[in-house]
């Protein structure tokens, strides 16, 4: 044993004794005792006050009062969730617009900064990125008759990406750069502030990703000088399945850039149905159509508690979370064949961990569906070899990390996995 000390359960529940965001999990809907859901990352959990909202939504807002809603809030929500949004990323609330999904924010954002770049051919990004990201970005170049070539910053370990790699592939005719700040399967996270700086300094432009980041990490996106954001709000932001997402653009882009959509919700007069579109000042001119009443409403309750949390201590758990649970990977889980996927410097990543195994998909089947009267424990698989924990602080708990790993080393050591298929479901 590499360490003397050596945490046991009465200490993860001592640690649960001290913390101050303790009560927040009982804002959480936790139908499931035996469950430990350690996922947030990818959907968070639903708030009470959520289940409340929409059941008084659909019976009140649209089952009585029907179409006179529109005039009695719901007009205003995108722009009430968006002052929200904008708190909790460090905007100003005229630069936010909560609208469609991330990967169309994207594709709005990335073809209108290529647009105006006219003249620089390169797009840049990082081999770290999610998926979805690249395939919008091929589809600007595709769009703009492929003039252009899309570089990816390399990692060399396959968990980060460095300064310098990233500033060697930027040159001056580079029109754009897309990042995400917190990347999905490692959790590296970016200095922003530096790489806002380094984009600049090349006269190029940078979209930053925050699906990752938003709710798990402190964003200060006007004080880092970032242009330009998108992110979704269903991860640690628990807006719900597929609820909207939402775009940022510094004000001082707001005159320069052209939305590739022109639709009538982005119309500086919508309800005068004139035939000439006429762009909404600011930031409105990047929304579509119709919104998702519902789906947008139930964003409200979730970033209430953020807010009301406050990122600063949201962060300081998480960090406090993923060391503990770095330590106990370390001692328990390492010397039985896993490996980091995370950077171990708390200030390079975000709030999720990555424990790497070749029986990745296998363990993660056992922890999900155990035989017997295990908990459940549900964190997700990353191909080819991650298991990721997401962190939560508003309702993970230090004891459930603890039962998390031990459940893992116990899986490992007593090859429980070998029950298991190697059968992938549609959604892993
Ligand atoms: C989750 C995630 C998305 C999701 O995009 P959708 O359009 O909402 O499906 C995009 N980018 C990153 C970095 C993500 O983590």
């Amino acid at each position: 044993m590499k360490n003397i000390f050596l945490p046991d359960l009465d200490f993860a529940l001592s640690l649960d004794n001290q913390d101050s965001l303790r009560d927040f999990r009982n804002h959480f809907y936790l139908p499931e005792k035996n469950l430990i859901y350690l996922d947030g990352n990818s959907l968070g959990r639903l708030p009470i006050a959520t289940r409340e909202l929409l059941q008084r939504s659909v019976d009140f807002e649209w089952g009585q009062r029907l179409i006179r809603t529109w005039n009695e809030g719901w007009f205003d929500l995108p722009g009430k969730i968006s002052a929200k949004i904008a708190q909790v990323i460090g905007a100003e609330e005229d630069e936010v617009a909560c609208c469609d999904s991330t990967s169309i924010n994207l594709y709005k954002l990335a073809w209108a900064a290529v647009s105006l770049q006219k003249g620089r051919k390169r797009i840049v990004s990082d081999v770290l990125n999610f998926p979805t990201d690249l395939y919008v970005l091929q589809s600007v170049i595709n769009q703009f008759g492929n003039q252009h070539e899309l570089a990816l910053a390399p990692s060399t370990d396959g968990i980060s990406v460095s300064l310098h790699d990233l500033e060697q592939i930027i040159n001056e005719d580079t029109a754009l750069v897309v990042l995400s700040h917190v990347a999905f399967k490692s959790a590296f996270r970016y200095d922003m502030q530096l790489v806002n700086e380094l984009v600049h300094r090349k006269g190029a432009l940078i979209i930053w990703d925050l699906s990752h980041a938003a709710g798990a990490v402190p964003l200060a996106l006007n004080t880092a000088g970032a242009d330009m954001a998108v992110g979704c709000t269903y991860k640690y932001l628990n807006g719900g399945p597929g609820s909207p997402a939402y775009l940022y653009v510094n004000r001082k882009l707001h005159e320069k850039l052209t939305s590739p959509v022109w639709g009538w919700f982005g119309d500086a007069r919508p309800f005068d149905f004139d035939h000439q579109y006429v762009p909404a000042a600011g930031i409105g001119k990047f929304m579509i159509g119709t919104p998702p009443i519902l789906s947008l409403a139930a964003i409200e309750p979730g970033l209430d508690l953020i807010i009301a949390a406050g990122m600063e201590r949201i962060r300081e758990k998480s960090r406090l979370q993923t060391e503990f649970l770095i330590f106990l990977a370390d001692n328990f889980l390492i010397p039985i064949g896993f490996a980091f996927g995370t950077p171990l410097d708390a200030d390079a990543r975000g709030s999720h961990v990555s424990l790497q195994h070749p029986e990745a998909f296998r363990i993660c089947q056992a922890l999900i569906n155990p035989m017997d009267n295990h908990p459940v424990i549900i964190p997700d698989f990353r191909a080819p070899d991650n298991i990721r924990i997401g962190i939560t602080p508003l309702y993970t708990s230090f004891a459930e990390i603890y039962l998390a790993i031990k459940r893992v080393e116990e899986i490992v050591k007593g090859e429980i996995f070998k029950n298991c298929s190697e059968q992938r479901p549609a959604v892993t």
